[in-house]
């Protein structure tokens, strides 16, 4: 069994996830951690003695072993490494909300301390394209920063969607794939090769070898931090995760297996690497909240891998031993069925042995329902059974519809009958795959006939076909053109929308017309001969769900489209013209603070003079007016924050906006459109923003 090789007992609380190991003298690793109260505690064991490497097991690290670093705010990303290779030690790097701090911690000193308007989220340090120096890169609220050792910007781009449920690889600045999730991210981590770890904000983990997903796990606790380890020396990474609830475990790359695990009492609040007995060993290094710090070396060759303790292995034990017991159970019931069944074929009695006719087929059928005045309009699953069986209950497991993503319907044994509807409102228009077991048998049954099966909900089944009302035609459309027969886009429409079973279309020019389940909303779509396709739509995030579902379908790699949206962009342009006017107030309030502080530094000195003078009367009024000047500065800097927040907020709805721009073009077109907007957003052109929007260039 893997045992830590040490233990250090902190007495420092430690901010999830702001945990990094450094070598800041160049020599020795020291981790560091954002603490309480906007402080970072840097802890050297190794310059007192030689005690540390030498001690198996560690309790009680000296006070002195620990510095403190006052940030005076709160610490908002942390981390570690080389930033200027040409000295020879890690900085240390601290972002904040406002703020970028590259510490030289060994000389006590700063590299340097630059504002950051956007924030400072999160961090890495690492080089990218052909920008040659390393660069610390920051992740704000709508944007990417990248600083060099001397605190220039040499990298900039407005990172356009965030907190959607998207993992997106850059390339630069170009974005060259997309994975949707059914969460938000809150971790990433290479692993190996291809593969890359990652977390979401409900729990899951798992591992993806580029873009698409070879495992994941769901936990009811949350990853804090995930990590890539060798752990049981095969040369591979396991991808190692820290727990909310203090569990660690070590899960094999390629099936998420858990080859280790341990716990702490307290949440996890990182896990880094280092040879931090600097004996040549490194470490996986796992810290909790609590300032609890283990360090674990791989498993030896004689371990074979075998990392587990022994009552773990007993554990595994009981488990199979209850798995066989089961089983045993279930092959008793099916003899006992058989010898039922032999005994008195068709008799009612036999319900209760769970004897339903081996002819019982289950048909699913998925429609839309319009809703009616005490149920709004829904998706629905039928579930039928083709003789006088009931069904006893459905278990549904699904990505991202139910809470928990599993749902489970059991009418009260009044009302059970053979068949049952079960209402489905996916928020999100993706496609979908609906697990289902479904429980057979009879009114009196004890045992019940399990039916499992997969329907794949199609992605645009919250859409109802209807008849057109021209009073709410959308005023919003896209435009373009593919070359394909109508039969085959009719194929497509079968496919991806709930159409009732007798639609049938073999012709162009066709329209068809959908009203969405969710808010009434029309959705036109109008085929011409010449495969010049329209969608009407006033929202512009289902046109692009529409364009890339079309693009997939018929494999269209590059997909140049026309757009409008007159609603969409009104708002955006009061947004942009919102952002211009933050933008004059924060310039305007930050003159006035400076005012302000000069006001105050010669009020200061005549408090101080009156002072020295005696005239107390004098020096009672200075500090008065200071009284007053502070109170104001306190306002105008609750006002600047606040404006700031509303800043943020616009920033983040323009960035939103051209991904949706970028969303309706697919490949170069869409690259090209995302880029032409960022530059024209830099360049405060708006009209020219607008009319890449719609026409997709900048050459109109
Ligand atoms: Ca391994």
């Amino acid at each position: 069994m893997l045992l830590p090789v040490f233990t250090l007992k902190l007495r420092h609380k430690i901010s999830p996830r702001m945990v990094a190991i450094g070598r800041y003298d160049g020599t020795h690793p020291c981790l560091a951690a954002a603490t309480q109260a906007g402080k970072v505690f840097i802890h050297n064991p190794h310059t007192r003695s030689q005690h540390f490497s030498a001690s198996r097991v560690y309790q009680s690290p000296l006070e002195s072993d620990v510095s403190l670093l006052n940030i005076n705010q709160a610490v908002s990303c942390l981390t570690a490494g080389v930033l200027n290779p040409a000295l020879g030690c890690d900085a240390l790097l601290v972002g904040t909300q406002t703020n970028l701090l590259a510490y030289d911690v060994y000389n006590n000193s700063d590299f340097f301390y630059r504002e950051v308007a956007d924030g400072a989220n999160a961090i890495v340090l690492g080089t990218l394209g052909d920008i040659s120096s390393p660069l610390a890169i920051i992740g704000g609220n709508c944007a990417l920063q990248g600083f060099d050792h001397e605190g220039k910007d040499l990298f900039w781009t407005l990172l356009v969607g965030s907190e959607d449920f998207d993992i997106r690889v850059f390339k630069e600045d170009e974005i060259v794939a997309e994975m949707t999730e059914t969460e938000i991210i809150t971790s990433l981590c290479p692993v190996y090769g291809s593969r890359f770890g990652y977390a979401l904000a409900n729990g899951t983990v798992g591992v993806y070898d580029k873009t698409a997903r070879y495992w994941r796990i769901k936990s009811k606790n949350y990853a804090m931090s995930i990590h890539a380890f060798d752990l049981n020396s095969d040369g591979v990474c396991e991808l190692i995760t820290g727990w909310s609830n203090g569990k660690v475990d070590a899960r094999s790359d390629r099936t998420g297996e858990v080859i280790f695990k341990d716990n702490f009492s307290s949440a996890i609040a990182g896990v880094v690497e280092g040879d931090y007995r600097m004996d040549g060993h490194v470490q996986l290094i796992c810290c909790s909240v609590d300032g609890e710090i283990r360090g674990y070396l791989p498993g030896s060759a004689e371990m074979r891998g075998n990392l587990m303790d022994t009552s773990v292995e007993q554990e595994l034990i009981r488990e199979l031993s209850q798995k066989k017991q089961n089983l045993l159970l279930e092959l008793r019931n099916y003899e006992e069925n058989a010898k039922a069944e032999w005994s008195s074929p068709l008799n009612e009695a036999d319900g209760q042995w769970g004897i339903i006719p081996a002819n019982t087929k289950l048909h699913t059928a998925l429609s839309v329902n319009l809703g009616s005045e005490t149920r709004a309009a829904h998706t629905e699953l039928c579930i039928s059974t083709s003789n006088d069986t009931i069904i006893r209950a459905v278990m549904i497991f699904a990505e991202g519809i139910f809470l928990g993503e599993s749902h489970v319907v059991h009418p009260s044994i009044h009302s059970l009958s053979s068949s049952i509807c079960i209402p489905i409102t996916p928020p999100k228009d993706v496609p979908v795959d609906l697990h289902l077991k479904t429980f057979v048998g009879y009114r009196s049954s004890t045992q019940f006939h399990v039916f499992e099966l997969t329907r794949q909900l199609p992605r645009f089944s919250m859409y109802a076909l209807t008849s057109p009302d021209s009073a709410s035609q959308p005023l919003g459309y896209v435009n373009f053109t593919i070359a394909e027969r109508a039969q085959r886009v009719f194929v497509w429409l079968n496919q991806n929308f709930l159409l009732p079973e007798d639609t049938d279309i073999q012709n162009a020019p066709f329209q068809v017309c959908f009203t969405s389940l969710r808010n009434g909303s029309q959705l036109y779509i109008k085929v011409k001969l010449s495969g010049e396709i329209t969608v009407k739509t006033d929202d512009i995030e289902l046109a692009g769900d529409i364009i890339q579902s079309v693009a997939s379908f018929f494999a269209i790699e590059d997909l140049q489209v026309e757009a409008d949206f007159p609603v969409y962009f009104e708002e955006l342009r009061k947004v942009l013209v919102k952002v211009d006017e933050y933008h004059s107030v924060h310039q305007k309030l930050s003159a006035d603070m400076a005012d302000n502080s000069n006001l105050i530094r010669s009020l200061l000195v005549r408090a101080e003079d009156a002072r020295l003078m005696r005239d107390m009367k004098t020096m009672k009024n200075r500090y008065m007016e200071l009284y007053d000047l502070n109170k104001d500065l306190l306002n105008g800097y609750k006002i600047r924050c606040n404006n700031h927040t509303e800043l943020l907020g616009n920033l983040k709805a323009v960035n939103q906006a051209i991904q949706r721009a970028g969303h309706l073009r697919v490949g170069k077109p869409k690259n090209q459109v995302i880029t032409a907007c960022r530059d024209a957003i830099r360049s405060n052109n708006i009209n020219t923003l607008f009319r890449i929007m719609r026409v997709g260039t900048t050459s109109s």
